[in-house]
């Protein structure tokens, strides 16, 4: 067995710019496409066959076997260095897509409050740290800000905007039977309109047969045939505003208390993944300073926020709701 004399050349190729780092696995397969470099059965080599033949010992002139590794009777196709070169490279690609998958809690979320560059993180004596990435030249945010710290800061927030479950019960209760008496208001006032409705259907019928007895002028029966259809019209608005319209708040509430709640669980949990996610959806502009998380939380949370940092207590049932706002 020994190295095609055609392929030789490019396989070389190969591990010379892989072992630049500039190469990622998939340009290089990409590479090959355009350099009609083909695996054994002369199909496309695929990232994962890439991967098998800059890892094999078969090109220093080595092989495996049973585990044991020995010496090839054909000559080496590239050096030990350059094959050792594309084996740290490889280590160290694996290891970066790993780190950016895995650990990076926070990362995506923000943004430097001085460049405006991403803030990247990196991990130092066994601490994640986050910071400018300064993509953009100098920056004066000098500052790396701990995992840790970032994550305290996020609490302190999310703190300020919890509702335990017990109270979010109640409001949701609460909410519910809302709904209940507005339905039932809706009801009595969508009879209501309905009547008057009728009655103008009726007006109508009857002005035709009094019109048809000759009993006006095309004008006058033109006018009142006006009067009336415009009432029916304004009529059948209002009954469709009361059944579509009424309750539009509802849902938004609801929402918004299950948030809430949401926060306090996250509070207790700690799953940063989910905290990213939740102040990317409740908030924009999140910029790092001076190690401070800053960012603006939309409005409702911003005025739940502020109110239970004017107390100086967590929220309480029914004190935070904005239906009982007028009455404080
Ligand atoms: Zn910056």
């Amino acid at each position: 067995m020994g190295i095609d004399p055609e392929k030789s050349p490019l396989v070389k190729k190969v591990f010379e710019l892989y072992a630049t780092g500039n190469y990622p696995l998939h340009s290089l397969a990409n590479w090959c496409v355009e350099h009609n470099l083909k695996g054994n059965k002369n199909n496309k080599i695929s990232i994962s066959s890439l991967q098998k033949i800059l890892q094999n010992i078969f090109y220093i002139g080595l092989m495996k076997f049973k585990g044991e590794v020995f010496e090839a009777t054909h000559e080496p196709l590239i050096s030990k260095k350059l094959f050792d070169t594309v084996q740290e490279v490889m280590a160290k690609r694996g290891k970066k897509k790993d780190i950016r998958k895995h650990h990076f809690a926070f990362l995506g979320l923000l943004s430097c409050g001085y460049c405006g560059c991403a803030i990247t993180a990196e991990i130092q004596k066994g601490h994640h740290y986050y910071h400018c990435t300064k993509k953009k030249g100098p920056c004066q945010e000098k500052h790396y800000l701990r995992e840790e710290q970032l994550t305290e800061q996020i609490k302190n927030f999310l703190q300020k905007v919890s509702l335990s479950s017990q109270d979010t019960g109640k409001v949701l209760a609460a909410l519910d039977s809302e709904q209940e008496q507005a339905k039932q208001q809706a009801k009595v006032k969508v009879e209501n309109l309905k009547k008057q409705l009728s009655q103008v259907e009726t007006k109508l019928a009857k002005l035709l047969d009094v019109f048809l007895a000759d009993a006006l002028s095309t004008e006058e029966y033109a006018a009142k045939k006006q009067e009336f259809i415009t009432q029916k019209v304004s009529l059948k608005e209002e009954i469709t505003d009361f059944e579509q319209k009424g309750l539009s708040w509802l849902e938004p509430a609801r929402e918004f208390v299950l948030s809430l709640n949401q926060a306090s669980k996250l509070v207790e949990t700690e799953n940063k993944e989910e905290m990213t996610t939740f102040l990317k959806n409740i908030g924009s502009n999140h910029i790092l300073r001076n190690r401070q998380l800053i960012f603006s939380p939309k409005i409702p949370f911003n005025l739940v926020a502020e109110r239970s940092e004017a107390s100086h207590q967590n929220l309480t049932f029914p004190y935070w709701c904005p239906r009982e706002e007028s009455n404080l």
